[in-house]
Formats: C-alpha cells, structure tokens, sequence
C-alpha cells in the first residue's frame, strides 16, 4: 500500500519517499486478484489498464476437457454452475455485478511502482525502517540502508509496512482482536500420485482441501490452531503432513516452487492516526485472506487518506482533515474482520457447521441476500458520513456512479475524469451560478459541465477518492460549505 499512498499523495505535487525493506518485488503466493471497489479504485487512476486475468497455473488441454465435460469429484463446493464465480467461505455462491481482475499482486505492484517512478516518488529499496520520534514540527526517521544507517526527516510518516507493521508498534498504538485458531498452506507442488483427486474445492474432516491442476496448486486450511512458529522455514514434510491429514492418502510431495503458510489472526488498530503517523493497509488491519479482502480494504485506506495527507501537507486543509481518516476507515475495517471471522466459523468441519452452510446456501438462492451478502464482501455498501455541510440527498456520502458524460469533445467516464486524483464537481444542467460558486476552488477542484442521459442528480461534487461529498437537491447556496469542508478555504482568502 506504500506505492498506492505514495502515488496519491504525488498526484498533489507533493514530495514522497517510499522506503522499502526488500531489494525487490517478492514473488511468493499472495493475492491473486483484486474485486468489487478495489476495481474501480483501479480504474479511477488508470492503473492496470489492457491488464487481463493472468491465471497463475494455465490448465492444460486435457484437464480444461475434463473440466468442461464436469468431471468432479461430486462433493466438490465449486459448482459447475458457477464458473468464475466469487466465494464467501468457500461456498460459491455469489453472483456479483461488480467486476474483478483475476492477477497476481506483484503485476500490481510492478504497475505502481511504475507509476509512482512517473510521478517522481522517491522509491528507496532495501532500506529499512529501525525507528522514530515525532515532534511538533514534523517526524525523524531511523533507516538502515544499503550503505548504513541514516535519519531522514519527513512532515509526515505513513507506516504500510504490513502487518507485523514496526511502525504501528513504535507508536504504541493498541492492535486488539482475535489470535488465529487455523494454519493454513498456499503451495505450487509436485506430488508423486496423479489420482490423488480432482481438482475442486472440498470440505474434509479436518477443514478445507483445495486441489487445482497444470502445475498443481494447492491450498490446505486445518482447524488445529495457529502456526507453533510462523517465521520457521516450511518443509516439505510439513506441507505432506498437511496434504495427508486433509486428503486421506498416502501422498508424497516431491518437490514445492513457491509456498505460504497462513491463519487467521484478525486485529484492528485502535486508531489509524497518531500525531504525524499514520496507519495504512495490513498495517492497520489483518485477518484472513479468504475470499481477498486485504488488497480491496488496503487500496480503500490509501485513497481516502491520500488526499487528505496531500491537502494538509500543503497547508490547503486543518490537521483534523486526516481524523476523518479514522472515522471513515476505521469502521469498514471493523466490519471486514467481523465478515472475515464469520467466514472462518462457516468453515470448520463437522455437522453443525455443515448445517448451517445448507441454511446460509439457501438463503442466498434468493436475490437480496445474495447482493447483499456480495455488496459486503466487494466494500460496495460503504457509505461516509459527510457531515452538517452536505445536506442529505440519496447520493451523499455513497461512490458516485461511473457516469457517461456526453462533452463537445466526445463522450468521457467519471472515472476517467479522475485520473489526475482530483475532486470534481459535475455540471450536468449547465448551471452558471453553480460555476461561480465553485470559481475560488478551481486549483483543487475540476469542474466539468456536461450532459448525461442517466443523471443521478443536476449537480454532484466527488472527492478524489470517489464520494460523493455534496449533489442536489440540495441548495446550490450549501455548495460552498462543502466545498470548504473538504478542500479547504477558497483561493481568494486562503
Ligand atoms: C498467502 C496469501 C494470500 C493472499 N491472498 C489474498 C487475496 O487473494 N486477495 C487479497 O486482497 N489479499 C490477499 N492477501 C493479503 C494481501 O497480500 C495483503 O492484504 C496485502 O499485501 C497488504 O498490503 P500492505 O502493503 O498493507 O502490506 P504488505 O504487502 O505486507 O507490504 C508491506 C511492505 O512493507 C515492507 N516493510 C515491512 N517492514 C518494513 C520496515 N521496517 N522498513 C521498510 N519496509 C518494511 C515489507 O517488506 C513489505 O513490502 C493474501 C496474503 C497472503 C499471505
């Protein structure tokens, strides 16, 4: 999330150092993929553009005929019906409408180190956080780089250094939640046995098998408690005893290319801001992995903060800007460890849980609950409190729609308006006096007037990370209001 942050504070003309502990991309089994909201977070900057799913194990022809002739096991939880489709604890039932972008991180994290090497960041690898003291005036860092240590000195500090963050503990700031009660393996193997199964999803009697072919790929989650030592080297035995237990077999793993191990501890810190530093992404949050929450959540932190730490760092807004930081992102987060926590429960083994799977299943057969279940999962629900400047329309507070806008030259998306990572107020009645009211924000604010056959509203004012921060009916007179809440005074008096 460092990189995300890094290039939306840059996009403001505001210098960025990212110090980053290894010399280079880590292509170790992490996300692999992106869905709902973080999508469109994606879109809303021009990243991974022309980016198509990059599956990392390609079947092989043999196994995608015998995949499209159904040849499963029967008591596999991937139905055939729903190819493709999104999970929740692993049982595919969602449906979504959002969209989502099936690719390793490191192809995202090579896209924006990309970008924010165009947008001038300073991306220092191999450099590594020791320490920091912050004062009044700004924070002192500790590093240790490749030719020493040395203390650089910033305004402002963002710790996006994971979940283990040495940030988050230099600040004292709490991390409550819940220890992990699974371990877990993400492994490309080879096995010694071709009929050990076939491919799918499948709940076994110690917890969770997942079994995909061409080279095989594995995914192990057991109910025996957290890893004895997450830090210790994984062997192959470790893995086999893994495989073993879960399958039943005598399987014989003979050699492993890229393996993780996981569980399913869920903490939250208690608050996102402490003085000059702030929390970011696993920084401020971890919890389980299933069904990929982590990149979504962390992509949502980096571009509600990133503004704002841009606006304040150039003496445009109040500190207390980056509260809202807090405020915002701090109950999303809450709501995605309880989700998470909901999803490991409903994937213990045995009979009760597998009851209640059958009841949860059939509740989402029934449209509602399966979008809203699907909104939750994909951060599409999210709305922000906008405060006594916007007055409550149906549209505040909520992600503005990505609008076709029908311009003299040509036909453009909301979303691609936003690329340059700036607020932007639409005119879609052609309204004079709107324009003269937003005039003194016009350095920080676009305005765009325009024509739209699906008009949600005649006016909408959206903050670079996407929300609607104001939009009629409200009085056009309260524009200003909002306009000053968010972005600060207007130019002729700031
Ligand atoms: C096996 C596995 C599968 C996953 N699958 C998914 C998935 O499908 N979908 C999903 O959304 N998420 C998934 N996740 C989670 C996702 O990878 C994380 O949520 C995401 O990487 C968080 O990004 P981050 O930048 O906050 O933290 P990290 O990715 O941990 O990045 C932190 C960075 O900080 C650096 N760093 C740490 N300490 C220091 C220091 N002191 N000084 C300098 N640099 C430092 C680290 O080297 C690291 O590069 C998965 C994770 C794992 C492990």
């Amino acid at each position: 999330m460092g990189l995300m942050l890094a290039c939306e504070v840059a996009l403001h003309d505001v210098p960025v150092v990212v110090l980053e502990r290894l010399p280079a991309i880590e292509w170790r089994p992490k996300a692999e993929g992106i869905t709902g909201r973080a999508v469109d977070i994606m879109d809303r900057r021009g990243l991974m553009l022309g980016v198509t799913e990059t599956p990392t194990t390609p079947p092989t022809p043999e196994q995608q005929a015998r995949v499209a002739a159904g040849e499963r096991r029967p008591d596999s939880l991937l139905p055939k019906e729903f190819p493709g489709a999104r999970h929740f604890a692993s049982m595919f039932l969602l449906r979504p409408e959002s969209p989502d972008l099936l690719v390793p991180q490191q192809l995202l994290e090579e896209d924006l180190a990309r970008r924010a090497t165009e947008l001038g960041v300073d991306v220092r690898r191999g450099h590594t956080v020791t320490g920091y003291a912050q004062d009044d005036d700004g924070v002192r860092i500790d590093v240790e780089g490749p030719d020493g240590p040395y203390t650089l000195e910033a305004e402002w500090l963002a710790g996006c250094d994971g979940g283990r963050s040495t940030i988050r503990k230099l600040s004292g700031i709490a991390f409550p939640g819940t220890d992990g009660i699974t371990t877990g393996y993400r492994a490309f193997a080879e096995i010694d046995d071709p009929d050990f199964h076939l491919p799918g999803w499948f709940r076994k009697d110690a917890g969770l098998l997942v079994y995909e072919e061409g080279p095989a790929r594995f995914i192990t989650l057991e109910f025996d408690g957290p890893p004895v030592n997450r830090d210790a080297p994984i062997t192959i035995e470790e893995f086999q005893g893994a495989l073993r237990r879960l399958s039943g077999t005598k399987v014989t793993v003979t050699s492993i290319s890229k393996i993780t191990r996981f569980t399913d501890n869920a903490r939250q810190a208690e608050t996102y801001r402490s003085g000059r530093v702030l929390l970011v992404g696993d920084a401020a949050h971890v919890h389980s992995h299933w069904s990929g929450p982590g990149l979504r959540l962390g992509l949502g932190d980096a571009v509600n903060v990133g503004w704002k730490l841009a606006a304040v760092a150039r003496g445009r807004c109040d500190e207390s800007l980056l509260d809202t930081y807090t405020s915002e992102r701090h109950p999303i987060g809450a709501q995605t460890l309880e989700i998470q926590r909901a999803s490991i429960a409903l994937m213990r083994p045995g009979p009760h849980v597998d009851a209640l799977r059958r009841l949860l299943r059939e509740l989402l057969l029934r449209d509602e609950a399966n979008r809203q279940l699907t909104a939750l999962v994909d951060d599409l629900h999210i709305s922000y409190a906008m405060g006594d400047s916007a007055p409550a329309t149906p549209l505040v507070g909520r992600y503005s729609p990505d609008l076709h806008l029908r311009r003299a030259d040509g036909t453009v998306r909301v979303a691609e308006l936003q690329r340059n990572g700036r607020a932007l107020l639409l005119d879609l009645r052609s309204d004079p006096e709107l324009r003269a009211l937003a005039a003194p924000w016009s350095d920080r604010v676009d305005v765009v007037t325009a024509e739209c056959d699906d008009a949600p509203a005649d006016a909408l004012l959206i903050r670079p990370d996407g929300f609607v921060a104001w939009s009629t009916p409200a009085d056009p007179a309260s524009l200003p209001d909002a306009l000053a809440r968010w972005f600060g005074a207007p130019a002729a008096t700031a």
